[in-house]
């Protein structure tokens, strides 16, 4: 038999959760499905940005009571040069286990109904099947992340990048120097992120063109190769405990993809998070985007305001700033302009600075501030 649902969201990561959160407190009827039975971990560096902390406070998240450290300062690497600088805005360092599970607790604490381990197979005319039932919903909010779902693909450039993403334990005095820090090296080919997490961990992040990749052959030489390029992360590795036995790999992001309402979407139906926009990772501010997103999906249902115009405005708000981290990324890539820009940085750090605040989610003119600290 087919249920037919008031809101139904598919997908329990940040963009869906945060979404129904915040429409099952406003008083709408909820049905939230996650693929996911139990909280797994996910491919993210979880850098909190600012932006990021104050939408999650502004959802009643209490980031460093759930073990978010603090991260004041940024020091990029490029080869054996390093220059660093203090971040624009406070952020924070926490897992996307905690975080994401967190923000699914209150949602369902706020009244939405939480199906977990049930993944949605296919959407089309107006049906969400998936193993078991098929959901005609008034509203569907998509919220699967950055990979398609069967039946309403988007137009999204597939990349050549691959990410991995794994944690290691420092040894006590490597981690007390990365203690407040995120460490964001660029090498040819790619770059990586390094930063404390809850529980004493540091989370590290990279991504690599596939072709380098196939070069090199597999995880412990991407790994070895990384450490070459840059010394300071061997340093940093060095006597570092691995604490997942492989790393966690996805490939073919969408980077730089802006959903447009014109896509032939049927009415009713709002993209979210990286359904909606995809910025390069090497700005932290994906899941800014994606709480960004959430809650101007509940604004514009509550206000009667169709997915044309969420997707209008989405668009606007976020464009220039994914447009703008996608040139970084290229210039930063290329070798020559790529040194010429890493020397001015490492002479002038407020360079950096003003990089970061280039590719921060702006709603009202400037870059929104973090929360207040415990
Ligand atoms: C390498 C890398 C590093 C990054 N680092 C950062 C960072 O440091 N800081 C930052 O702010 N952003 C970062 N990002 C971006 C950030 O991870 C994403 O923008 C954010 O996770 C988007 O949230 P989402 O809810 O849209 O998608 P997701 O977090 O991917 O959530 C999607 C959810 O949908 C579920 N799902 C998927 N398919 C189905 C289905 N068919 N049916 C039901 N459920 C389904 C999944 O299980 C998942 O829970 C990074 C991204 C990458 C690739």
């Amino acid at each position: 038999m087919t249920a037919r649902p008031d809101i139904l969201v598919a997908g329990g990561g940040l963009a869906g959760a945060a979404a129904a959160l915040a429409l099952a407190r406003s008083g709408r009827e909820v049905l939230l499905l996650e693929r996911e039975a139990v909280a797994q971990d996910k491919v993210c560096g979880e850098f909190l940005s600012g932006e990021a902390a104050a939408a999650l406070s502004r959802l009643g998240l209490d980031v460093v009571g759930l073990g978010g450290q603090v991260i004041e300062h940024v020091r990029l690497w490029r080869g054996r040069r390093g220059a660093s600088a203090p971040l624009p805005f406070p952020a924070f360092g926490l897992s996307r286990r905690v975080l994401d599970e967190a923000v699914l607790a209150r949602a369902v604490e706020a009244g939405a109904q939480l199906r977990r381990g049930c993944a949605v197979r296919r959407i089309s005319a107006g049906l969400v099947e998936t193993e078991a039932q098929s959901f005609a919903p008034r509203t569907l909010l998509l919220a699967t992340g950055k990979h398609e779902t069967r039946g309403l693909k988007r137009p999204a450039p597939l990349g050549t990048l691959v990410a991995f993403k794994t944690y290691f334990r420092l040894a006590p005095a490597e981690h007390a120097l990365l203690s407040s820090h995120v460490d964001l090296i660029l090498f040819p080919g790619g770059y990586a992120g390094l930063l404390p997490v809850e529980g004493g961990r540091a989370n590290f992040c990279m991504v690599l063109d596939h072709s380098m990749l196939r070069r090199l052959g597999g995880w412990p030489e991407v790994l070895a190769y990384v450490q070459e390029s840059c010394p300071h992360l061997a340093a940093r590795l060095r006597g570092a405990v691995a604490l997942r036995a492989a790393p966690l790999c996805i490939a073919r992001m969408p980077y730089g993809f802006v959903h447009r309402c014109a896509s032939g979407d049927p009415a009713g139906y709002y993209r979210l998070g990286d359904q909606a926009a995809v910025i390069h990772s090497f700005t932290g501010d994906g899941m800014a985007i994606a709480l960004h997103s959430a809650a101007l999906a509940a604004r514009c249902i509550g206000a009667g305001e169709g997915a044309d115009i969420f997707h209008r405005r989405l668009g606007q708000q976020v464009g220039a700033q994914i447009r703008r981290a996608g040139w970084m990324y290229r210039a930063l890539s290329l070798p020559l302009l790529g040194a010429i820009s890493f020397s001015a940085m490492a002479q002038f750090p407020m360079g950096i600075e003003f990089l970061a605040a280039q590719t921060r989610l702006r709603t009202g003119g400037r870059w929104e501030s973090s929360p207040p600290r415990a």
